[in-house]
């Protein structure tokens, strides 16, 4: 049985990091899976752009002015398998498709991957290409230089003051971005704007959100309220009715014993799935969502009702695709005990308009 198995808990006595951020300030900030970014080159100021937001295979990667435009946004999205993140481009499909990539010398797959080379965007693939790591240079982990994982000497590079083009893909083009050998020059130094939208991955539910249905299986029966209160707290963002079987639902509820999924410390756990098999969310999309809660500790382990709504709400969270938060004014925060919230927040529905 080839069944893969990815689930996201909210957890019992699990001490979570928090880290407080001071909104509508330039805050440079740590990179975090998931998080979307601006990213600032130290050198010139500008923003990392895909040229006019061209969502194609080779369009140019430059530096821009500022502007606030989904071409400079991107969503690093960690990979622990490669010990490395993907850079998704969120204006090709709302960051659901290309990603950073380095051209190969003369454009063929079987060219080398030399200093110079450019920097476009390019379905996924390419591994040597396409997995960046974010290495601090400085000791408040404010400024990055981003190294290809596949020769970390060759870093991220921006050319010069001005904005680039889509034509100028050269290592001496006006604002071009390419990679070269690190020498900690400023224009190889990048820092982290990011936006306060709650981390997701970088796929989605195929349903989409909107109207959708949900199904809560009679083992689930004895959580029927917290449930229907977890599901009214997403409302407006998603506007769910109930269905009595599972056959056309973005999410369905079940009850399981404390040691069948991860031992005892968890309320709910969530699994992105297709039919016959679960799938893992930064890979690729899924159709529904099973949230399974935790029978033996649901009512004992969570303090009041409003925990519980909590606890339905953040599962639901997952099974549309966020990730954890650090930030404990979101639903997402990895400890129910640290959510100071009842309902999703703005950071969390920004989270699911963002990706829908
Ligand atoms: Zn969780």
């Amino acid at each position: 049985m080839n069944k893969k198995i990815k689930y996201s808990l909210i957890v019992l006595g699990f001490l979570s990091f928090l880290i407080f951020f001071i909104p509508n300030k330039p805050v440079y900030a740590l990179v975090t899976n998931g998080q979307l970014y601006n990213i600032e080159n130290k050198g010139s100021g500008k923003y990392l752009n895909v040229n006019n937001g061209t969502d194609s295979n080779g369009a140019n990667v430059i530096q821009w002015s500022p502007d606030g435009s989904i071409e400079q946004i991107f969503r690093p999205v960690y990979y622990s398998s490669k010990g490395a993140y993907r850079i998704y481009a969120m204006c090709s499909d709302k960051g659901a498709n290309r990603v950073l990539d380095v051209l190969r010398t003369g454009g063929s797959a079987s060219g080398s991957i030399a200093s110079g080379n450019n920097v476009d965007i390019w379905s996924t693939g390419d591994d040597d290409c396409q997995y960046f790591t974010f290495v601090s240079e400085n000791l408040a982990n404010t400024e990055y230089s981003i190294r290809l994982k596949s020769n970390p000497n060759l870093v991220l590079t921006a050319y010069g003051s001005g904005n680039g083009s889509g034509a100028g893909n050269t290592s001496t083009s006006m604002g071009n971005v390419y990679i070269s050998t690190y020498t900690g020059s400023s224009n190889q130094i990048w820092r982290l704007k990011r936006l306060d939208i709650t981390p997701a991955y970088p796929y989605r539910m195929t349903k989409g959100i909107g109207n959708q249905k949900y199904y809560v299986h009679s083992s689930a029966s004895n959580f029927l309220t917290h449930i229907t209160n977890g599901i009214n707290s997403w409302s407006p963002t998603i506007q769910f009715s109930r269905a009595n079987d599972n056959s056309s639902t973005a999410i369905d509820f079940y009850a399981v014993p404390n040691d069948a999924y991860a031992g005892e410390d968890w309320l709910g756990a969530t699994n992105q799935a297709v039919p016959s098999y679960y799938v893992e969310p930064e890979l690729r999309g899924w159709s529904y969502a099973d949230v399974k809660i935790n029978s033996d500790r649901f009512l004992i382990g969570t303090n009041n009702n409003t925990q519980r709504q909590v606890v339905i709400a953040h599962e639901i969270g997952h099974g549309f695709g966020l990730m954890h938060h650090n930030v404990s004014g979101t639903i997402m925060c990895a400890n129910v005990f640290n959510v100071t919230v009842s309902t999703p927040q703005n950071e969390d529905r920004e989270g699911l308009t963002s990706k829908y």
